[in-house]
């Protein structure tokens, strides 16, 4: 499906109304649990079929008006994105690789037969909306503020087919103390009743549907006493893929990395892309490979798996120390979070908070 059908939309600079005072922003921002305290405006932009893009603003955070029988509420026609603004060192805001966010935002789309929100779109949204609402990020470095772009067919129709309406929206959060660095290691679930996507399937769109099919997996993990849950491929339920909401890394002794390859059952988590970017420039050699959860058992008890790692915008870099999985638990035979993955973590931060010249594009 096209992208705009008029000429560009742009967020007009407007003045912000409603501002909160500042006490009681402050009180708002003291640790929050994730994703539940929201900044005080939002971007919004509609889509209807034959007019494209248009009538992009900035408003007041608030209920959308959406009629019982809108699409996305029968058949699901829901994408989204997820990102921060980092305060750096020097004290700018800074956005890392939201190019890579807009691109995964376009493919989404198109897998599930939405509109896809032309690049230059999809930042002015991000940059409106920050601009109206940027007393949210704290002035003290290392502080983010998390934006979640997300696109819904709105159009008023229960006929199962692709909408003619959508709402393209953006809303911010402050991320709270949510995966804080120093974050101890995890200890996963692998999961084999469910799995999450499967070959020819939505696994590498980030739509709302995959993260419904993940919820069970993630209780069954919760319920083992398991920080996150990893997902098995659906043919053989032998190949890991990835966690409920990261990808995942191997490091084995002989300082060679393994990630999962990206299949249309993994999501290309921007993360992941990076983390293979800055390991390969400091040498290491890193293979995307299959990697069966047999083997992973037999390589952490023979100690030739080093070090596991989570990666994604909120978890970053984060090692996994114990996996549990109905056939028992183990444990990884060095210190967690090891090494490579305390080196790694550090090299992402290091961008994301200006402390090193980025390679270049990847901050905004
Ligand atoms: N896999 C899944 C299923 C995710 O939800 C995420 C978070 N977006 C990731 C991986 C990591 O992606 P990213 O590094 O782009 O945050």
């Amino acid at each position: 499906r096209a992208g705009p059908v008029s000429a560009p939309v742009v967020f007009a600079k407007q003045a912000v109304p409603d501002r909160l005072p500042s006490h009681r922003r402050a009180a708002l921002l003291r640790d929050p649990a994730f994703g539940t305290v929201f900044t005080e405006h939002m971007s919004t932009v509609r889509y209807r079929e034959g007019k494209g893009w248009h009538d992009a603003r900035v408003e007041p955070f608030g209920p959308l008006p959406l009629s019982p029988a809108s699409s996305v509420l029968h058949y699901g026609q829901e994408v989204f994105e997820g990102l921060k603004v980092y305060r750096t060192d020097s004290g700018r805001a800074q956005l890392f690789r939201p190019d890579a966010n807009a691109h995964r935002f376009r493919r989404s789309a198109r897998r599930l037969s939405m509109p896809e929100v032309p690049d230059e779109l999809f930042l002015g949204a991000v940059e409106a909306l920050f601009a109206a609402d940027r007393d949210w990020l704290p002035a003290e470095p290392g502080s983010t503020l998390y934006l979640r772009p997300f696109l819904i067919a709105t159009e008023v129709c229960i006929g199962a087919r692709p909408a003619a309406e959508y709402l393209f929206c953006v809303i911010a959060t402050p991320p709270g103390a949510h995966f804080a660095a120093g974050t101890p290691a995890m200890t996963v679930w692998i999961c084999d009743g469910y799995t999450r996507a499967a070959p020819g399937g939505t696994g590498a769109a980030k739509c709302g549907g995959n993260y419904a099919a993940a919820m069970a997996g993630q209780a069954e993990a919760a319920e083992a006493g398991c920080d996150q849950v990893v997902f098995l491929d659906a043919a053989k339920r032998s190949y890991v893929e990835e966690l409920g909401g990261m990808n995942i890394f191997f490091v084995f002794d002989d300082g060679t990395l393994l990630t999962p390859p990206l299949t249309d059952s993994v999501l290309p988590g921007i993360t992941r892309d990076s983390v293979i970017s800055l390991a390969e420039a400091r040498g290491y050699r890193v293979a995307e490979e299959p990697y069966t959860r047999d083997q992973w058992r037999a390589d952490a008890a023979a100690g030739r798996v080093r070090e596991v790692f989570a990666c994604g915008t909120a978890a970053v870099v984060t090692g996994i120390g114990t996996v549990r999985s109905p056939a028992g638990e183990f444990t990884l035979p060095g210190p967690a979070p090891g090494p490579v993955t305390v080196e790694l973590r550090t090299a992402v931060e290091d961008i994301q908070f200006g402390r090193v010249e980025p390679p270049p594009h990847w901050t905004h």
